[in-house]
């Protein structure tokens, strides 16, 4: 097993997940930080931040 190859899957991965819309999990580009309920920071595509403002999740700058 290639040690560096596996690396490189997993940070990739890693990077691909981060950022992922948290309502739609969609790969979008132009995404936006919000702050959940308990303080965690989430992404949010531009398609599901109407829903996320309602859900009054503050916008991070
Ligand atoms: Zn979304």
């Amino acid at each position: 097993m290639n040690g560096l190859r596996r690396t490189l899957f997993h940070s990739l991965k890693r990077l691909l997940s981060s950022n992922k819309c948290a309502l739609c999990h969609q790969h979008v580009p132009g995404m936006r930080k919000y702050v959940d309920d308990h303080g965690n920071q989430i992404n949010i595509c531009p398609a599901c931040s109407t829903y996320a403002e309602r859900r009054a999740y503050r916008k991070v700058k």
